[in-house]
């Protein structure tokens, strides 16, 4: 009974440590708990070779019931939380370093005479030995994961309601099918007696039991589906030592336009259809403007480029100023933008009326005579129901705009187009 207990404070003990690190992946990187994965490896079949305990129901090794089938089960949970890809990961790189551990071992019978210090023999025989039960316990580990996502994907169609029995089901099966074949590895190469067979097989459905009933708490306590673990504050000192600002300024960088510091181009067309999908999926509406600054060529033909790139900033500055929090501003091309407004009709008029007399009034471009833009709206559902009809149907409108004078806003709602602004700065049709 004794043995019984040290036993569940050893996996308790695994799969405490284990899943505390596999938490923190998101602030510690995942590479901590990969390298834990591998410092186990030597350990646990060290143990599997050599350490066994007796029980009522026969011999077993905690190094294969708790470490191997503990380690099996963090497998899965990668799987489940990251993707298999994150699990072909560690996989490799246990191999390559086995492969590695015999190459060396090898190697090492170059040296004619190792000193003969008392005390310290190198057992050279004993590391070729946990060499060659490493990479045998690796090889089936490859397989058993592949059984694993398999059964575990196929009992999902099965049983939709327990994780718990789903976990359980595919941990036991894979255990079971990697007993068979790593104790006739064991067998052959560390002559294991054959009564250690079944009490490990006892064992790892124990094992399965109750790694089952820790994966299952974790998913449902520490890091339930869709909730990422929270964003911790850089407390950790290698935080501060990494390169994560500077790559996460980077990243902000990317999909950003270099003048005016909008989103760019790219950024519009993914998050222009990901904004009709969200509004299709509540029910709700969003409005496309498309707008654009009128007459700019006269601006750079009078002023130069610089006073023109100055005005695009300028201008850019003054929407992003006058647009509601939710919206979503970028640089289309040139001296065009685009405003995403979910929500917005009937207040999509006002919006962009807003917005256009901000400009007009606006003194930020520094140029003698005021800026003006031309905003064309269109709005999903109504105008158009995906997202290249809708960019249409705003050009289309932001057409318009154009020839009834510039400075306004017309809409493409209702049977055909109608101006909605006649407020007109200075001389509507004549280049500034
Ligand atoms: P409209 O009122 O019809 O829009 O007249 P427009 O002169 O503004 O005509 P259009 O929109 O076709 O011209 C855009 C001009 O903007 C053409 C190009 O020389 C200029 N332009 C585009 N990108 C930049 C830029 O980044 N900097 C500067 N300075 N000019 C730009
Ligand atoms: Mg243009
Ligand atoms: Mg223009």
């Amino acid at each position: 009974m004794s043995g019984f207990l040290v036993l569940l404070a050893q996996a308790a003990l695994y799969s405490i440590v284990m899943g505390a690190i596999f938490l923190k992946r998101k602030t510690i990187g995942i590479g901590v708990f990969f390298c834990l994965l591998g410092t186990m490896h030597f350990l646990e079949t060290y143990l599997a070779a050599v350490f066994f305990i007796e029980l009522p129901f026969g011999l077993i090794s905690p190094g294969s019931t708790v470490l191997f089938a503990g380690k099996l089960a963090f497998f899965l949970l990668l799987y489940i939380k990251e993707d298999a890809e994150a699990m072909r990961q560690p996989i490799y790189g246990l191999l390559s370093g086995n492969i590695l551990t015999i190459a060396l071992a090898l190697i090492l019978r170059f040296y004619s005479e190792p000193a003969n210090l008392p005390g310290y023999n190198p057992d050279l025989r004993f590391i070729d030995q946990m060499g060659l039960l490493m990479i045998w316990g690796t090889t089936l580990l490859f397989a058993d994961l592949v059984i694993l996502v398999i059964v575990y994907e196929r009992l999902g169609a099965l049983l939709t309601k327990t994780i718990t029995g789903r976990i359980f089901i595919s941990l036991a099966v894979v255990l079971s099918f990697d007993q068979l074949l790593f104790f006739a590895g064991l067998h052959i190469l560390a002559a294991v007696p054959t009564l250690a067979f079944y009490g490990g097989w006892i064992a790892k459905i124990g094992a399965a039991g109750f790694f089952s009933l820790m994966l299952a708490a974790y998913l449902r306590f520490l890091e339930r589906d869709g909730s990422h673990a929270p964003a911790q504050g850089m407390a950790d000192i290698f935080d501060r030592l990494t390169y994560r600002h500077r790559y996460e300024k980077l990243a902000e960088q990317i999909g950003r336009d270099a003048l005016t510091g909008l989103q760019d181009r790219g950024r519009f067309d993914v998050a222009g259809p990901a904004m009709l999908q969200a509004a299709f999926q509540t029910d709700l509406s969003v409005s496309l403007m498309m707008i654009d600054i009128d007459h700019f060529k006269a601006i750079n033909d009078r002023h130069g480029h610089v006073e023109g790139d100055h005005a695009i900033r300028a201008v850019a500055a003054t929407i992003a100023a006058a647009k509601r929090e939710g919206d979503q501003l970028f640089r289309y091309g040139g001296e065009e933008f685009a405003l995403l407004c979910p929500q917005t009709p009937p207040g999509a008029m006002v919006l962009a009326e807003r917005v256009r007399a901000a400009v007009a009034k606006s003194a930020a471009t520094g140029l003698a005579q005021p800026v003006t833009i031309s905003i064309g709206i269109a709005t999903f559902p109504a105008d158009a129901r995906d997202f290249p009809g809708l960019l249409l149907k705003a050009d289309a409108a932001l057409y318009e705009a154009k020839t009834l004078g510039r400075n306004r806003v017309v809409s493409s709602s209702g049977a055909g187009s109608r101006p909605v602004s006649g407020h007109h700065q200075g001389e509507p049709n004549s280049p500034i």
